[in-house]
């Protein structure tokens, strides 16, 4: 099949050939002749499959060319970043039509899109809550929407978004196409789009939480946070490492990361988390996408959605508990039909959740061996016993009567052998500063 199959304009084949898309990708055989043909789409589809062209092209030759004052299209986004991506996607697709694109959303003031929309637009992408501010002061008028489109509908019912979505489906015309997109298939998006789409036609390419096949994954063991930096320093060193995302739980981390290799190497790097603003997070977001910047640091807030091809490595500093963010982690790698690479660090107590990804995605992850030039730190007390205790809790949850072995020394159990009674005082906690 090729895009020329589809009922597509000259204007957009045109566009797509000098996008450099050859053939369409699965998401893009079976969404294209649906949404033209005018059905309702729930698309279970990660980024890097190509979802976003799979909604776009059809919609853009359903509304043709500049017309009236009021969009008729709204693609909905969880977040400023992926807003960027969709416009610019959309403008390299409708380069060869008289399209208008507008996108909106918070973190800078609303002036300037007020104006842009004044101008007049065709499509407009969106994050909810300016979204919705923009239609509270009459700033937009949305009585022309045919189309709407919730993009990463998993991360917008995460990140909270209900209330504004609910306040929209109140508001927009209610004769009109619905298209779902969502990288995961949990319960809410199920019983959400269950009563948001009529009659859809689901459309997965992979099943529910499988990672992008053309991503070959490995995992090391290393004990601590000083073990990882080590190792992370060490793999940095090999080139073929050229465009890295290291993800890692906390802002904390991040900045600790940023810092160490900051000092050590010279290394062009930048972090993305939520404590940046939104600025600077699209600044170093465009410096990385350009090849200015070879590590981007970030955290699991910022990995959703990111769309930069070429992406060598991706590397996991933790492993994520909230498994689905791997999927989400990996997917930044091995992208539409290009090979990737991911790695993950783990702790012992990370191993375990390790296991349940891989149980997830029903994929093995092969463990290397630590390299013989990293070192291998001992792990200090605080550390160690925050691994203990999340082993503890880890068992506790697969076997309910398991009494914990955190606060079990040897001379408590053998003081218990002994028949003696164990007395476990409170010691004082002392807030130490993070010195790293
Ligand atoms: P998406 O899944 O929409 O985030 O797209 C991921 C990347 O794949 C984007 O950089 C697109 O430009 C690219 N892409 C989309 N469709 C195709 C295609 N048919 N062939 C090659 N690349 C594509």
């Amino acid at each position: 099949m090729t895009f020329k199959d589809f009922d597509l304009n000259k204007q957009l084949l045109q566009a797509v050939a000098e996008a450099g898309y050859e053939l369409p990708t699965p998401i893009q055989q079976k969404a294209i002749p649906a949404i033209i043909g005018g059905q309702d789409i729930l698309g279970i589809a990660q980024t890097g499959t190509g979802k976003t062209a799979a909604y776009l092209l059809p919609t853009l030759m359903k509304i043709k060319f500049a017309s009236g004052k009021y969009p008729r299209v709204l693609v909905l986004v969880p977040t400023r970043e992926l807003g960027v991506q969709v416009l610019e996607n959309a403008q390299v697709l409708g380069k060869y039509t008289d399209l208008r694109f507008v996108s909106i959303y918070g973190g800078l003031g609303p002036k300037t899109q007020i104006e842009n929309l004044q101008k007049g637009s065709d499509l407009i992408v969106a994050t909810p809550g300016r979204l919705i501010e923009l239609y509270s002061k009459g700033d937009l008028v949305l009585k022309d929407i045919k189309t709407l489109i919730l993009d990463e509908a998993d991360r917008m019912l995460d990140m909270g978004f209900m209330p504004q979505i609910r306040r929209l489906l109140e508001i927009l015309p209610t004769k009109r196409q619905n298209l779902l997109f969502s990288a995961t298939f949990p319960e809410k998006v199920n019983k959400f789009s269950a009563e948001f789409l009529e009659w859809p036609v689901r459309i997965e390419v992979a099943p529910s939480a499988t990672t992008v096949d053309t991503v070959e994954q490995f995992a090391y063991q290393a004990p601590n946070f000083h073990t990882k930096l080590g190792l992370l320093m060490h793999l940095l060193e090999n080139d073929s490492l050229s465009r890295v995302i290291v993800f890692v739980k906390t802002r904390q981390y991040a900045e600790n990361i940023f810092r160490y290799l900051g000092r050590k190497t010279n290394y062009t790097i930048r972090t993305i988390h939520a404590n940046k603003g939104q600025n600077t997070r699209l600044n170093s977001f465009e410096d990385f996408k350009s090849g200015n910047v070879r590590i981007l640091v970030c955290t699991d807030v910022s990995s959703r959605g990111i769309d930069i091809t070429d992406v060598s490595h991706v590397i996991n500093f933790d492993v994520p508990t909230v498994y689905e963010d791997y999927v989400h982690r990996i997917g930044r790698t091995g992208r539409a039909l290009k090979a990737g690479t991911s790695i993950t660090f783990m702790n012992p107590a990370e191993e375990h959740h390790l296991m349940n990804i891989e149980e997830l995605i029903r994929m093995k992850i092969t463990v290397l061996p630590l390299p013989p030039e990293v070192f291998v730190t001992e792990t200090p007390i605080e550390e160690n016993q925050e691994i203990l205790k999340t082993l503890d809790a880890l068992k506790k949850r697969a076997d309910p009567t398991f009494q914990g072995a955190f606060h079990e020394k040897k001379w408590m159990i053998k003081a218990r052998a002994e028949g003696k009674k164990v007395v476990i005082r409170k010691a004082k906690t002392v807030k130490k500063k993070n010195k790293y």
